[in-house]
C-alpha cells in the first residue's frame, strides 16, 4: 500500500491525540472533535480513517481505545531501528533530550562528533565516537538510520562516510544543505525555518 507523506504525517498526529485521549479515559471521539483538536477538517479525518478501514458510527464517533490500537498497528515497526546521531551540539543534544525520542521503535546506539571534549564520553547515556571512525562504528553497530545535526559544510562528507558502511537505509538531515545519497537510501529533511516561512505565507494569505 503506497501512502502519501501528508497522510502519514496526519496518521502520526491522530495517534498522538488518541494516546492522550486514552490516558484521559475518554471512551469515544467524533471526527469533528478530532478535527478541532488537530486543526483539520472533520471530513479529512473521516476520509483518512476510512481509508485505513475505520468507519465511525454516525452520531457516536469512534471508539477511542479501538482506534488507538488500530493506528498503533499501522504505525508499528517490524523491529527496533538502530540509529546514530552525528553532531552533538545545541540541536543534537536538544533532540536527544526530547521526550518523544524515548520510544520503543528505535534505539540511538551511537553519537559522533569532532569535538575531543565529547569523544569518548557519554552524552545522555550514549557513547560519543570520533566521526573519523564513523564507517567502522556504523557497520559494527548495524546502524540503519542517521540523524545529521552537523554544520552544513560537514553534512555531505559525513553522510558519504556513513553510507560506505553499507547498513544505512535512511537519513534525517537537519543541516541546511541538500544531500546526495545513493538511490537505496531514503532521505528526509527537517527545517524549522521552512516551516515558519510556510506559516507566515499562509498567515499573509489569510489576511489578504
Ligand atoms: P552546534 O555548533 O551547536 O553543533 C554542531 C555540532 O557538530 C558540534 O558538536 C560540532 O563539534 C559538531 N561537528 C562539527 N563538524 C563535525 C563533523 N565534521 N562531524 C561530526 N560532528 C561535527 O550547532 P547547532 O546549533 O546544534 O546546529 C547544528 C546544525 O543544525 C547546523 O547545520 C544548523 O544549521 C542546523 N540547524 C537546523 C535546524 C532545522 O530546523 N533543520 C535548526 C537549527 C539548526
Amino acid at each position: 500500500m503506497k501512502i502519501a507523506e501528508p497522510t502519514v504525517e496526519r496518521l502520526v498526529q491522530y495517534h498522538r491525540l488518541l494516546e492522550q485521549l486514552v490516558a484521559e479515559g475518554q471512551k469515544v471521539v467524533s471526527s469533528q472533535e478530532m478535527g478541532e483538536m488537530l486543526s483539520f477538517k472533520a471530513s479529512q479525518v473521516r476520509k483518512d480513517l476510512s481509508y485505513f478501514g475505520e468507519i465511525g458510527k454516525r452520531g457516536v464517533g469512534y471508539h477511542v481505545d479501538r482506534l488507538h490500537k488500530h493506528i498503533s498497528r499501522i504505525l508499528a515497526s517490524p523491529r527496533k531501528w538502530s540509529i546514530g546521531l552525528v553532531g552533538v551540539g545545541k540541536l543534537g543534544e536538544a533532540l536527544l533530550g526530547y521526550q518523544a525520542f524515548q520510544n520503543d521503535k528505535f534505539h540511538i546506539r551511537a553519537l559522533f562528533d569532532v569535538d575531543t571534549d565529547k569523544i569518548g564520553t557519554e552524552i545522555q547515556g550514549i557513547l560519543c565516537y570520533s566521526v573519523d571512525d564513523i564507517t567502522e562504528i556504523v557497520r559494527e553497530k548495524e546502524i540503519e538510520v542517521l540523524i545529521l545535526t552537523v554544520p552544513g559544510g560537514a553534512a555531505q562528507h559525513v553522510a558519504d562516510r556513513a553510507v560506505q558502511a553499507g547498513t544505512v537505509k535512511g537519513i534525517l538531515n537537519f543541516a541546511p544543505v541538500s544531500l546526495s545519497v545513493p538511490e537505496n537510501v531514503l532521505l528526509a529533511a527537517v527545517d524549522i525555518s521552512v516551516e515558519l516561512e510556510k506559516l507566515l505565507f499562509f498567515l499573509k494569505h489569510k489576511e489578504e
